[in-house]
């Protein structure tokens, strides 16, 4: 390694000395790492903040000191512990990690990178992280954070996540060989604190001297980002049909496929060129063009065009539709879409005039 190589891990580890986090999960300096400790926080940690953590990694060693005591936990007490902490494949995960551990290590994790893949819920940054910060063994360790710190430091102009695969190698160049837990630690630690997403505390930083971001001043236009693909855009047409009696006309949509199950007025299909001239799902009524509907969902937005119609008392409902009185319409199963165009129709067509609600002889 070269000689400003290593001194850019010198430096993070003076930082890092001064300026470390106090995490309950964390052995303080001089103090060996709890193993137990330091996988039940990062399994904690898994798309979880610090600050939503704190209070159920302070439960969890209180009901179950050790790794023993949660391998002989029934699971529905831990899932029970872990409820509001989300994603809880990480709690049965958890559950069946600690009885593996418990089973056929004697209650002792592994070191072992490779070893540690093997367990239940524990994924390659997971074991990279325990193997250097449980174990001070000379694992690369890339979250988010470091990710942000790396791809400034370097000024990477590759996107991610192309630049991805580049970061572990370029980490690996500064990573301190004597202290690879605290370098792993104080890595993250720039990235939560100092190396932030937005508005880095590059004049707090002991990297700024080194990082050529910085140095082109430009700190926040790194990670650089692939453009998002633009959506496709989909057009169609809605019929907002009302009967004289205030009923309005919806269908199911099929079981399967977006929306399935959720109720809609009837429309065409959705697709990529204009929408077709409409007739009526109801012969004899005519439609009036309300206007046009924008909603955008995750693989395409829509473009809708809205017609309303008014039926007369005692109009049928085509085959698969069914009228709806005004309460049943304010609890059907109608997705955001279907309110916007109903908010557009009863906007165009204005209150409907029920029977009681005449006025004069
Ligand atoms: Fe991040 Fe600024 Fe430090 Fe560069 S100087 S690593 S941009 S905080």
């Amino acid at each position: 390694m070269s000689k400003s190589k290593m001194e850019i891990g010198a430096r993070l580890l003076g930082w890092y000395d001064r300026c470390r986090r106090d995490l309950p999960w964390r052995a303080r300096p001089g103090e060996k790492p709890d193993v137990y400790a330091v996988w039940l926080s990062e399994i904690m940690l898994q798309q979880t903040t610090v600050a939503a953590v704190g209070a159920y990694f302070d439960k969890f060693i209180k009901l179950w000191p050790r790794v023993q005591d949660l391998a002989e936990a029934p699971v529905e007490a831990v899932m029970q512990a872990w409820a509001g902490l989300g994603y809880y494949s990480r709690a049965r995960n958890l559950h069946a990690c600690a009885r593996k551990v418990a089973a056929e290590y004697e209650g002792i994790f592994p070191s072992d990178e490779a070893e540690l893949r093997r367990l239940p819920g524990v994924g390659p940054y997971t074991a990279a992280a325990i193997a250097a910060i449980a174990f001070d063994r000379p694992a690369i360790v890339v979250d988010g954070n470091v990710e942000r710190v790396m791809a400034r430091l370097r000024a990477l102009e590759t996107p991610f996540p192309a630049a991805k695969k580049a970061v572990p190698r370029l980490v690996a160049e500064i990573a301190s060989r004597k202290r690879p837990g605290d370098f792993a630690q104080a890595m993250m630690d720039l990235g939560a604190t100092v190396c932030t997403p937005r508005r880095p505390a590059c004049a707090l930083c002991p990297l700024s001297g080194d990082c050529a971001a910085r140095r082109r001043g430009e700190a926040e236009e790194f990670p650089r980002r692939a453009a998002k693909k633009p959506r496709p855009l989909r057009r169609g047409a809605v019929f907002y049909l009302r009967r004289a009696d205030g009923a309005v006309l919806t269908r199911t949509r099929p079981p399967r496929g977006l929306l399935g199950g959720m109720e809609e007025f009837f429309g065409t299909d959705w697709g990529e060129g204009l929408a077709e001239a409409h007739s009526a799902p109801i012969a004899g009524v005519d439609l009036a063009f309300a206007g046009e509907i924008d909603h955008v969902f995750t693989h395409f937005a829509l473009k809708l065009a809205a017609f309303v119609g008014e039926a007369p008392r005692g109009a049928e409902a085509p085959p698969g539709g069914r009228w709806r009185g005004p309460e049943e319409m304010a609890a059907a199963a109608l997705p955001s879409v279907m309110r916007k165009a109903e908010a557009r129709a009863k906007k165009f067509l204005g209150p409907a005039v029920l029977p009681d609600a005449r006025i004069g002889p």
